[in-house]
């Protein structure tokens, strides 16, 4: 047997022993996790790759016939790619927008707060209905931030939401309390965004 020969089986050797050790550990950890519930996920930080994240959890979602409610806030001026998709082929994703565009452009706090009200009437009845697997919340961050929506009416709807469903909520901040009832939290970094360099937003990449 060569050096390089028994370099070799030493190595797959120590890839089994270490594969095996890993096994181990994945299999206790799956065991233990035996708690059958829904979650709250949030989706944050300054990078990009929030709402996407959420729409792709849409898309696992579908694929076992769940039902689905999505609410978008601030989003509508423009169209989406997701948006055009959900309407034209997916009629039984409850679908809505508050359709006002950035606070920086409605610039009017008063007409805000009855939109994101109008919109979050929308979204009481997903959260209490047992039917609805997955709701997503896009954006609602913003509205908590604003204050345009009272943060404590948001945090309970979604507390008490029926046990089997999941929730997922998206943008920057949100606030400590959000982040204390989520189950999981993820935050995107912002480490480098073509946008910045000049590159233009994209259809099917950006919105
Ligand atoms: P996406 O919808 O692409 O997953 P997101 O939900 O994480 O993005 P938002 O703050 O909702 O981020 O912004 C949506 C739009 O802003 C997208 O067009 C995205 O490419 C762009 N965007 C996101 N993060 C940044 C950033 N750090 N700098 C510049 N543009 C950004
Ligand atoms: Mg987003």
């Amino acid at each position: 047997m060569s050096d390089d020969t028994r370099t070799d089986a030493d190595k797959a050797r120590r890839h089994k022993a270490s594969m095996q050790k890993q096994k181990a550990r994945v299999d206790a950890a799956v065991e233990a996790a035996d708690n059958e519930r829904g979650v709250v996920i949030l989706l944050t930080g300054n990078g990009k790759g929030k709402s996407s994240s959420a729409f792709g959890m849409v898309m696992r979602a579908l694929g076992y016939g769940h039902s689905v409610g999505v609410v978008q806030f601030i989003k509508g001026v423009q169209l989406s790619g997701e948006e055009i998709y959900l309407r034209d082929h997916c009629p039984t994703v409850d679908f809505h927008q508050m359709g006002t565009g950035f606070t920086w452009n409605t610039q009017d706090r008063d007409s805000d707060i009855a939109a994101a009200e109008a919109t979050w009437a929308k979204v009481e009845p997903m959260l209490a209905d047992p039917g609805k697997d997955l709701v997503i919340l896009d954006e609602i961050t913003y509205m908590i931030g604003y204050k345009y929506l009272d943060e404590a009416k948001v945090l309970d709807a979604i507390a008490n939401r029926p046990v089997e469903q999941s929730v997922i909520v998206t943008g920057r901040g949100g606030g400590s309390a959000l982040r204390e009832l989520a189950d999981t939290v993820s935050e995107v970094k912002d480490i480098k965004h073509a946008f910045k360099a000049g590159i233009k937003a994209r259809k099917g990449v950006d919105y």
